[in-house]
Order: C-alpha cells, then sequence, then structure tokens
C-alpha cells in the first residue's frame, strides 16, 4: 500500500512553490491508490499556529487535495521521545555542551587549517565528570546523532542515483537544549510510525536524505522510496518564497483563478508535460510520471497561468459553471456561450453578462444621432438569430452608405456603451429588439 504525506510546517500560508509537493504527493496517491497524509510539522511552537495550518487545509482543498489523514507533529511527541531514547541507548545520539560561541571559533579555526568545518565531536570524548560538571555551571547538553561515515547510497525516482558522502557533514543536532527537537528526527520517526513509503519533497532536501536514510536504519526501519523534485523559482530564477504574498494560494482564490489552472502551472511547469488544460487531477495523474519532471530549474509564470486559465474558462461547458453562474443569477447557458471566450478571470462574466441584461450607458456621438435613428428604424422583427445582425447592418449599410468601422462602431457603442467586446452577432438575440431600441436611442435599456 502506498503511502505519501506532505509535510509543512504551519508558519504562513500556501505559496505556490510548496503545493508543487503537495500536488506531486496527491497525484502519485490517485495513480496507486494510495494515502496521502498532510502532516503539520508544527514543533516550532513559537511560529507555528492552528489559524495557519487551518488555512493551509483550505488552500488545499480549494485545490482539489482530500488528505485521508492529518497529524500534528506537536501530538506526537510520544513517538518522537520514544525514537530519542532509542538512538540515546544504541549510542547514536550523544550530549554536547559546545556554546555557538565556542562552535564558531572552532569553525573558523578549521577553516584557517583549510579543514572541513565540521563538528570535531569533542563531546564524544567527554567523560561523566566533565559533563557533571557542565550541568552544575547550568548548562544544557544538546544532542548530536552519531553519522557513521559511510556513502550513503539511495536511488531517487526523479533524480536517479545518488551518493551523499555523511563523512563530510557535521553530526547533526537533533534535540536543542531545551530538550525540543529540530526538524530531522520527529520527520523520520513519524515517516516510520506512520508507513510512509514514498517520501516525494523539494530537492532542497536532497543532503539531509542521507543522515535521515542513516537515522531510519538507526531505528530498525527499512528507508522510505525518495522523490525530489525540482523547485519553482519565479521568471528571474529567483526562489518564490521571498515573495511569498504575491503568489500565495489564498491571493490566487481571492483573485479568482481557477483551482485546476493554478494547480496545472504549480506542477506541470518544468516537467515534460505540457502546461496545458486538463479535465481533473485524477487525469493528470494518469499521464504524470517522475521521469517526467526535469532536472533543471521550473520558472513559474504569472501569465502563463493567465492564459492556461482563461483557457480553461473558454473551453467550459455550461453545466461545469452552472451552479456558480446561479451565483451570479446568470443561468442562462445561451449567455455562457456568448461570453466565454471574453474571460480571463470567471468573475470577468458578470461585467460582460451587463452588457446583455443592461442597464449601460449608451455611447452615441452627435455625428453619430442621425444614423441610429435609420438603425434603429431598420430593426428587424423578432425572432432574431445570429444571422440578424448581418441582416440588419446590411440594410443599414444600403440605407446610410456607410460601411466599415463607420457602420459597425457607432452600434458598438450604443448597444454596450464600449467599444469592444463579444462580438454582436452573438450580443443581439440575447440583448433583444425592445433593449436595443433604448439603447439606440440612448436610454440604459435593460432586458426584460
Ligand atoms: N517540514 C518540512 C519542509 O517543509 C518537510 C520536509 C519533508 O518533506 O521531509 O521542508
Amino acid at each position: 500500500m502506498t503511502r505519501v504525506r506532505f509535510a509543512p510546517s504551519p508558519t504562513g500560508r500556501l505559496h505556490v512553490g510548496n503545493i508543487r509537493p503537495a500536488l506531486m504527493n496527491w497525484l502519485f496517491a490517485l495513480k496507486r491508490g494510495g494515502v496521502f497524509i498532510l502532516r503539520f510539522d508544527d514543533t516550532d511552537a513559537a511560529r507555528s499556529t492552528r489559524a495557519f495550518a487551518d488555512g493551509i487545509e483550505e488552500d488545499l482543498r480549494w485545490l482539489g487535495i482530500e488528505p485521508d489523514l492529518i497529524v500534528r507533529q506537536s501530538e506526537r511527541s510520544a513517538t518522537h521521545d520514544a525514537a530519542r531514547d532509542r538512538l540515546i541507548a544504541a549510542g547514536r545520539l550523544y550530549p554536547c555542551y559546545e556554546t555557538p560561541d565556542e562552535l564558531e571559533r572552532r569553525r573558523r579555526r578549521a577553516l584557517a587549517q583549510k579543514k572541513p568545518p565540521i563538528y570535531d565531536r569533542a563531546a564524544l570524548e567527554l567523560t561523566d565528570k566533565d559533563r557533571a560538571h557542565f550541568e552544575a555551571e547550568g548548562r544544557r547538553a544538546h544532542w548530536r546523532f552519531r553519522l557513521d561515515g559511510r556513502p550513503v547510497a539511495f536511488t531517487d525516482l526523479i533524480r536517479g542515483p545518488q551518493i551523499i558522502n555523511t563523512a563530510s557533514m557535521s553530526d547533526p543536532v537533533l534535540v536543542r537544549e531545551d530538550g525540543s527537537y529540530l526538524y530531522t528526527l520527529p520527520s523520520v520517526a513519524d515517516d516510520i510510525d506512520l508507513g510512509i513509503t514514498h517520501v516525494i519533497r523539494g530537492e532542497d532536501h536532497v543532503s539531509n536524505t542521507g543522515a535521515q536514510i542513516e537515522l531510519f536504519e538507526a531505528l530498525g526501519a527499512e528507508p522510505p522510496v525518495f522523490a525530489h523534485h525540482n523547485l519553482l523559482t519565479d521568471e528571474d530564477g529567483q526562489g518564490l518564497s521571498k515573495r511569498l504574498g504575491s503568489a500565495s494560494v489564498a491571493d490566487f482564490r481571492l483573485q479568482g483563478y481557477e483551482p485546476l489552472a493554478v494547480a496545472i502551472e504549480a506542477v506541470l511547469t518544468g516537467t515534460s508535460l505540457p502546461v496545458a488544460p486538463y479535465p481533473s487531477l485524477a487525469a493528470i495523474s494518469e499521464d504524470f510520471e517522475f521521469s517526467a519532471v526535469s532536472h533543471g530549474a521550473a520558472r513559474f509564470s504569472e501569465s502563463e497561468l493567465d492564459g492556461l486559465n482563461a483557457r480553461m474558462l473558454h473551453a467550459m461547458a455550461f453545466e461545469d459553471v452552472a451552479p456558480r453562474l446561479e451565483t451570479l443569477g446568470l443561468s442562462e447557458p445561451a449567455l455562457w456561450e456568448a461570453l466565454r471566450e471574453n474571460l480571463t478571470r470567471f468573475a470577468d462574466i458578470a461585467d460582460w453578462a451587463r452588457l446583455v441584461t443592461g442597464p449601460v450607458q449608451p455611447v452615441i456621438e452627435d455625428s453619430d444621432a442621425g444614423f441610429l435613428v435609420e438603425a434603429a428604424a431598420l430593426l428587424p422583427a423578432e425572432p432574431w438569430d445570429e444571422d440578424t445582425w448581418r441582416t440588419w447592418t446590411e440594410a443599414l449599410k444600403q440605407k446610410s452608405g456607410r460601411k466599415g468601422r463607420a457602420l459597425f462602431h457607432p452600434l458598438r457603442l450604443a448597444l454596450t456603451g464600449r467599444g469592444d467586446g463579444p462580438e454582436l452577432r452573438i450580443l443581439l438575440p440575447l440583448i433583444g429588439r425592445r433593449a436595443c431600441l433604448d439603447r439606440l436611442a440612448g436610454r440604459p435599456g435593460r432586458r426584460t
């Protein structure tokens, strides 16, 4: 059984870059009928809030991600403590008393001697007496994981065979002086406890994987399979987190983007699959393979998202949007079909619909007033269809001698109050004869 997790820290809302791993996990779970766990990495009590966690759930739901299980690391300390104690008993976790200043001095000394600036493991030499002495001074230990120094090899589902040389790394601190945990130990302990089979996350975690695999093994567990994807950057190649506000999921939602368009842009950018409309996340999951994820940067483009969003709207059938149209009081299939091609965001429909339903403020130049009187007189009798526009304007052309822009533009300005918009051939029958007559005479012309 495939079990994956998306593990955000609830210290802010999700931005488009951090929904990429969420979506990759979700697509993978969907394809394999697996379990998707939302794990809040909320052990940093000072920065994590319940409100951010709830917001993240809301962001995911909006995107169409429904976790099978939600867990919070803050409620799982028994699991973390048990892992800690097991590591201490196995001699893999050892207490250290260096202050940050001491560590910094040693680091500089090592650099000056052209040695790698890694922790020298001096604390492994401490005797019980030394430790008692530090404790008596009021120092509290932080705890490091003793790496075993052999290169760690694993096969990444995206990046292929990897070797992490942990000998060039400092033994990582897993437990702080106050007994709280840094990210690594709770993450591995929970992955074990929750039976995670695949860890899918950003490539900023590749180098952490070496120590994590050693931890899985030290805790008597088989490591999961790893897949590290390229990170989304902005169009200049800069990390997205710096501009969190502007690319947050909540913001896209407020701006009225289609969630599926945001999801497609976030997950398919930087893959060999086209950033193109798909009917659903399930449909993407059928095509999505880790082998499609490129090894280069994935550049998120807001203009590409705009284009995709528009294309998706233009192709939507009335039935797909009927409930949303209903909330705007626009339940007419013909109206949707006439207007959808003008939309970049769904909410634009309300403005375009007003051109049909009125009221509009007709724009009538003095020089066109007589022409519009002629136009009104020639308006055909109903019923109207999409040929009515041509019949009418042909007759008007004969009568007035006008053609081209001089013929069409004053009609558009009078009928819709603006110089651009959907084709009048399509709008005319929707507006109807009565409202057209009103507008040609300069009145707001509400449709009845
Ligand atoms: N909380 C970690 C992060 O957001 C999780 C990383 C992981 O997936 O292991 O970076």
